[in-house]
């Protein structure tokens, strides 16, 4: 089936383009300049920016398709978790599509999508898996053993008690004077540094933590140790070496998440890991993934950089698997959920 996938959780304006695994595809439009100076995204001007770009972006992706708006068999759509009005925008979208074309729709939950795309670039999808979700908002280890969340098929073994990783990564690009989102900066400063130059703390991973919060993450104290790291040299009137600074904090960070994959993954006798979400894209950690997990005998899946972060093709993705699988579209007036949790894959 032909599924059209419309994202607007966040500053991406993504519609995507699908059949079954293949991708036709995948149009972004993305309002990330108007909320850089403000040092994060501003809900209004998401809201705004996904509305001007909604009609040109669906555009864009049906002419690179090949399609008309006619050939689509469903329609999906992030129905939450994210910014309310930025959702809103997107649900009220795909309704009209979906009611002006006569095809059913399927609101589905972006966490999920995070993980289903995987597929359009290596096929389906292990199930069983370890799923790592690591995105702005969220870092959770879920146990999947159907992405489209039937019978409990999304379930989590852990999360984040205070900030995400890609939350961390933004907060201390800022510290070191980085542009916003700092991920990628980071990721490319890292290059010229030294991971062991700074020994930055590993949060949840003490024998302590670790009976409480096996597969949960912290990344806030790790952020409070950089920032404290960096005022202490410039209190000292030295020049603050960024590089270093970067690569040992990502070094942390990426050091706790593959441990903790890993070990959810051994603990569950599951050889699969899936890693998807934004910080998913990030280098190190795709290499630090692939190098421990080859040890343990566990395979590593992670889509390309492009499908990581936020767009329309990881919507359509898992619409296209809900086709698949038969399961029942959403009503016409499903709602949009800001905080929907990662359980809910389908609306109804
Ligand atoms: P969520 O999916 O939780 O709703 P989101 O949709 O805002 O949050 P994504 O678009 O999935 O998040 O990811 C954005 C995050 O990924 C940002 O925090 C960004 O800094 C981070 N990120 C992107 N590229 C990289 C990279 N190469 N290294 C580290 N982090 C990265
Ligand atoms: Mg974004
Ligand atoms: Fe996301």
């Amino acid at each position: 089936p032909l599924v059209l996938g419309i994202e607007t959780s966040c500053d991406e304006t993504g519609v995507g383009i699908v059949r079954g695994h293949t991708l036709l595809a995948d149009a972004v439009a993305s309002s990330v300049d108007e909320h850089a100076r403000f040092g994060g995204v501003v809900p209004e001007v998401a809201s705004r920016a996904h509305l001007e770009a909604m009609v040109p972006t669906i555009e864009r992706a049906c002419e690179t398709a090949g399609i008309t708006l006619h050939d689509v068999d469903a329609v999906a759509v992030t129905n939450g978790p994210g910014l309310a009005g930025a959702l809103l925008v997107g649900v009220a979208a795909a309704k009209a599509l979906a009611l002006g074309l006569g095809k059913p729709i399927y609101g589905v939950n972006h966490l999920a999508s995070h993980v289903a795309v995987d597929q359009l670039e290596h096929g389906p999808l292990p199930e069983p898996c370890v799923a790592m979700l690591v995105s702005g908002g969220h870092s959770s280890l879920l146990r999947v053993t159907d992405v489209t969340g039937q019978d409990g098929g999304v379930d989590p073994m852990g999360q984040t008690i205070d900030d995400a990783a890609g939350e961390a990564f933004d907060k201390v690009a800022r510290l070191l004077g980085l542009p916003f989102p700092g991920g990628p900066h980071i990721d490319r400063s890292a290059r010229e540094g030294s991971t062991v130059a700074i020994d930055f703390p590993r949060g949840l991973t003490s024998r302590r933590d670790l009976e409480r919060h096996r597969f949960d993450f912290s990344f806030s104290g790790l952020k409070t140790a950089v920032a404290r790291w960096v005022e202490a040299k410039e209190r000292a009137g030295e020049p603050v070496p960024v590089a270093d600074v970067a690569a040992s904090f990502q070094e942390a960070v990426c050091d706790v998440l593959v441990r903790k994959a890993l070990d959810a993954a051994s603990s569950e006798g599951i050889e699969d890991l899936l890693i998807g979400g934004g910080v998913a894209a990030n280098s190190r950690l795709r290499h630090l993934a692939e190098e421990r997990a080859e040890k343990l005998g566990i395979r590593v899946r992670v889509p390309r950089p492009g499908l990581c972060t936020d767009n329309g093709a990881m919507v359509a993705a898992l619409g296209a698997e809900m086709v698949a699988r038969g399961r029942t579209p959403s009503s016409l007036d499903l709602p949009a959920d800001s905080s929907l949790p990662v359980t809910e894959v389908l609306a109804v």
